[in-house]
């Protein structure tokens, strides 16, 4: 159905920063060349608890990149149960593929187990990915791994622990009378190394990927030579830093000064 219709707010930010120069990837302090990034990567940290975060032209782009950099010609174990298709062709195993990553089922299509994972890490992995099966859901006599323990077991073999969350809420659904969604925030603190989630479901915002997470990580996703043809312009990151700032319109901690600016 199109995607998020935006707030009027980001709409405003889009009119004002499309007019004129900005300072994207301008430090206007040093009067350097700054990081693109920064402009709404606090307020990503603030949301979510994430150390640091990047943007990407949309999802596929953010799980095509995390793969191609941490797990260029290595494994990459996924449950059976999460190897889907999202409509418009996203395919895991197509993306792993295209990344340079090589796909290891693990468990069932109804049911994995930790125990499953633990045989086929080896010093071949290069990541542990999650993926969140957005839409469907398999009923009945079913099992998966616990964030929490899938997240041990990566962190005893020294492997980053990926959760390709999709729509990746920032509120808990929940206290609005939805059913329970499991939030950026949630998802970093049960453990995983990196997030990944689009701009434009649940989130509401313009067409993005959101990479979230361990900030080591994050700095070898940004020095790929994917990424700068993957990055996002000028429009949306205004569009997505509106978005985020009526998520911390309350909040007391907001840091104004990370704004992306539009100069006459
Ligand atoms: C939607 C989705 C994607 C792709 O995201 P886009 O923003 O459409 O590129 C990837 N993974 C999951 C789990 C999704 O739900």
């Amino acid at each position: 159905m199109g995607r998020s219709p935006l707030p009027s707010e980001a709409i405003e930010e889009i009119a004002r920063v499309s007019s004129g120069a900005s300072n994207i990837e301008y430090d206007l302090g040093s009067g350097k060349r700054g990081d693109r990034d920064k402009l709404v990567e606090r307020w990503v940290s603030h949301l979510t608890g994430a150390e640091a975060a990047t943007v990407v032209n949309n999802n596929a782009a953010a799980v095509l990149l995390v793969l191609n950099t941490l797990a260029r010609r290595k494994e990459v174990p996924v449950s059976r149960g999460e190897l889907v298709e999202i409509g418009g062709s996203f395919r895991i195993p197509d993306v792993m593929s295209r990344a340079g990553s090589k796909l290891v089922e693990v468990g069932t299509t109804n049911r994995t187990h930790l125990d499953d994972f633990s045989q086929v890490l080896s010093n071949k992995t290069g990541l542990v990915m999650k993926v969140h099966t957005s839409n469907y859901v398999v009923e009945g006599f079913t099992s998966e791994v616990p964030d929490e323990q899938l997240s041990e077991l990566c962190r005893a073999h020294n492997v980053p622990f990926v959760n390709d969350l999709g729509s990746g809420t920032l509120l808990d659904l929940s206290s609005y009378g939805l059913p329970k969604e499991e939030t950026v925030a949630e998802s970093l603190a049960r453990g995983a190394d990196l997030v990944t989630f689009s701009g434009d479901k649940l989130l509401g915002g313009p067409q993005c990927g959101i990479i979230a997470g361990k900030a080591d990580l994050i700095a070898r996703i940004k020095k790929n030579a994917l990424k700068r043809a993957l990055r996002v312009d000028k429009l949306t990151m205004a569009a997505l830093g509106a978005v985020l700032k009526l998520y911390r319109r309350s909040s007391a901690g907001y840091p104004k000064s990370s704004h992306i600016k539009a100069t006459d």
